[in-house]
């Protein structure tokens, strides 16, 4: 009799939420009336891998996970990626629902946290483009890659319109006015794929809601401080059409509206984005946002309070998760976080996982992982690069370059290192300097388009020029940071070693064609009219041959400004339909 009762139990067909067959909603809804509160507010958790391994995460019914600012496994392979993921996976299937994880990177150009991934060019130079089915591809393409390593979700793309080049995030936005952010919110599409359980489909973000690129002084997690006219004309339209395109996620800003913690933003999250927009996908916090509301370290009961109240679905904890969840399961059952509230943001996130497909793919697809740093992503990411170059200064007709004959001479810091070519958010969150992953450098791509007669001299600093040579390649700019390490309250002009090789350069009497490597207009007026040609290269990432096509005339430069260029520093904020006079336009661009 015992094992009669027993039997049926065994033997009875699975949970409705397990059938594929099913419709999504129906599927939430069931997976949903038998999940506990505890359960529900382990999917509004996201920790960083390095606090919580799968085990771990998993027994504490953690819901997602993140490898913030790149963080990477050892060996940083894309093998060590996938098994890593595999691990938080399985770890998650094993728990009594099974509710898998959804781990999420930012793969903000290209898959940028794994050696040997294509690394595409940086927003700003995607923007320059003006090329939004080029970006789609590039997102299709970075899809592949991410998805190569199991990853199901990209905190990507950065929709943020940069109006102030101080910012040390500019590099991140597609343009300082509306128009390009949103018509590139293309890369939606490509991350995404036509649908979200096809091949290769990953979660996309937008970010950072709303208003980060438009803060006083271009203060990194600072103060927007406009009216509700200009934050809806100037950086609200990306994110509506990020969500035209299905976006799956929102991700909310550090910055503050008027004084106002956008992460509190009830208004603006649940008013505007929710119910005005009508985002159906989930809203995640920034790292650690929520600790910083209140403007002291750590995060309170009121803080978590305030974040969930005002519209987020998920908060990237990253760290202190056990107590986000105490804090969070205490405010429900004290009756200051309604439990529609906590049902609604767990419908929002648990219907993506299931339209991802995540309850049935499990585990990374190994067949992608072939196309991490393929020689058609590459090829891709080349042609990118030669679409973002900006040509803005070509006297004499100096450029294009002759491939044959003479010797050409190449200078400069960033002539001959992909990291700095790569900027932040490359290997490492801020990048760094040097042969970081493998890739072609600007003078390697020099190198390899000259004809064989053509003898290319190369010197980081300049030293040993003379009137022998036919042309000075100077690669000169910016080396690698992101967010507020980048933010640069005083000049953005060359640094003191650029302007020394410049100046040997220049002394010698040779043609000086200038190639600036950075992530935003520099301030170069003074300087500009000892160069023949400038042309301006932006973050190209990992395939240089990209700025070559275009110096030696294989390509036209087609490449516009995303941004307006000041003629100094002192001008910023300096944007399209100013008054002040900038040295080159929003828009301009020269073709040979
Ligand atoms: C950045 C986000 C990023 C997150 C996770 C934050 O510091 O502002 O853009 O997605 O870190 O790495």
């Amino acid at each position: 009799a015992c094992i009669a009762a027993v039997t049926p139990a065994v033997s009875a067909s699975p949970p409705a939420y397990r059938d594929a067959s099913r419709p999504v909603a129906d599927r939430v809804d069931d997976l949903m009336a038998r999940m506990s509160l505890q359960d529900k507010v382990g999917q509004m958790t996201q920790a960083e891998r390095l606090a919580a391994d799968p085990a771990t995460a998993a027994a504490a019914g953690i819901g997602s996970i993140l490898s913030g600012g790149g963080s990477a496994p050892t060996p940083n392979t894309a093998e060590a990626w996938a098994d890593m993921y595999d691990a938080y996976q399985r770890a998650a299937i094993a728990t009594p629902l099974g509710i898998p994880t959804i781990y999420g990177v930012d793969a903000v150009h290209g898959h940028n946290n794994v050696q040997g991934a294509t690394i595409f060019p940086h927003n700003i130079g995607l923007g320059a483009t003006d090329d939004p089915e080029l970006v789609e591809r590039i997102g299709r393409a970075t899809a592949e890659e991410v998805a190569g390593t199991g990853i199901d979700w990209d905190f990507a793309p950065c929709l943020c319109v940069a109006r102030n080049d101080r910012w040390g995030r500019t590099y991140e936005s597609f343009g300082e006015s509306p128009e390009r952010p949103t018509t590139m919110a293309s890369v939606v599409t490509g991350l995404q794929g036509s649908t979200l359980d096809g091949p290769a489909s990953v979660l996309a973000t937008a970010k950072h809601y709303v208003g980060d690129g438009g803060t006083t002084g271009g203060d990194d997690q600072g103060n927007t401080e406009i009216d509700e006219v200009e934050l809806r004309a100037v950086h609200l339209p990306p994110f509506r059409a990020a969500i035209k395109r299905g976006v799956g996620s929102v991700m909310i800003s550090y910055s503050s509206w008027n004084d106002v913690k956008m992460h509190t933003n009830d208004y603006l999250i649940n008013g505007v984005l929710k119910n005005e927009l009508g985002f159906t996908g989930f809203v995640v916090s920034d790292w650690q946002a929520i600790d910083k509301t209140d403007g002291e370290e750590g995060f309170t009961a009121d803080e978590v309070r305030s974040s969930i109240n005002a519209g987020l679905d998920m908060i990237m904890v990253p760290y202190d998760y056990q107590k986000f969840m105490d804090l969070l399961r205490a405010e429900v059952e004290a009756g200051r976080v309604l439990m529609s509230r906590i049902d609604d943001a767990n419908r929002r996130i648990l219907t993506k996982k299931f339209e991802l497909g995540l309850f049935e793919r499990r585990f990374t697809d190994r067949s992608f992982t072939g196309t991490i740093g393929s020689p058609e992503h590459r090829e891709l990411a080349r042609e990118a690069v030669r679409e973002s170059q900006v040509l803005l200064k070509n006297d004499g007709n100096v450029l294009p370059l002759a491939k044959d004959g003479g010797k050409i001479f190449v200078a400069g810091k960033n002539a001959d290192d992909i990291g700095n070519q790569s900027g932040g958010w490359t290997i490492t969150w801020q990048g760094s300097s040097g042969p970081i992953t493998p890739g072609t450098t600007i003078l390697r791509g020099i190198q390899q388009a000259v004809s064989p007669g053509t003898e290319v001299t190369y010197d980081r600093d300049g030293n040993g020029i003379d009137g022998s040579y036919r042309a000075a390649i100077a690669v000169v700019g910016e080396t690698p940071y992101a967010e507020g390490e980048g933010d640069r309250p005083e000049a953005m002009g060359l640094d003191e070693e650029d302007k020394a090789t410049l100046a040997r350069l220049e002394a010698s009497g040779v043609p000086v064609v200038v190639v600036t490597v950075s992530g935003r207009p520099l301030d170069i007026a003074a300087e500009l009219p000892e160069w023949n040609a400038l042309l301006a290269a932006w973050l190209p990432g990992t395939e240089g041959a990209g700025v070559t096509d275009v110096l030696f005339g294989d390509n036209n430069p087609t490449g516009t400004l995303p941004m307006t260029w000041m003629s100094s520093a002192d001008q910023q904020p300096i944007n399209e339909g100013d008054d002040q006079q900038p040295l080159f336009p929003h828009g301009y661009g020269l073709s040979y």
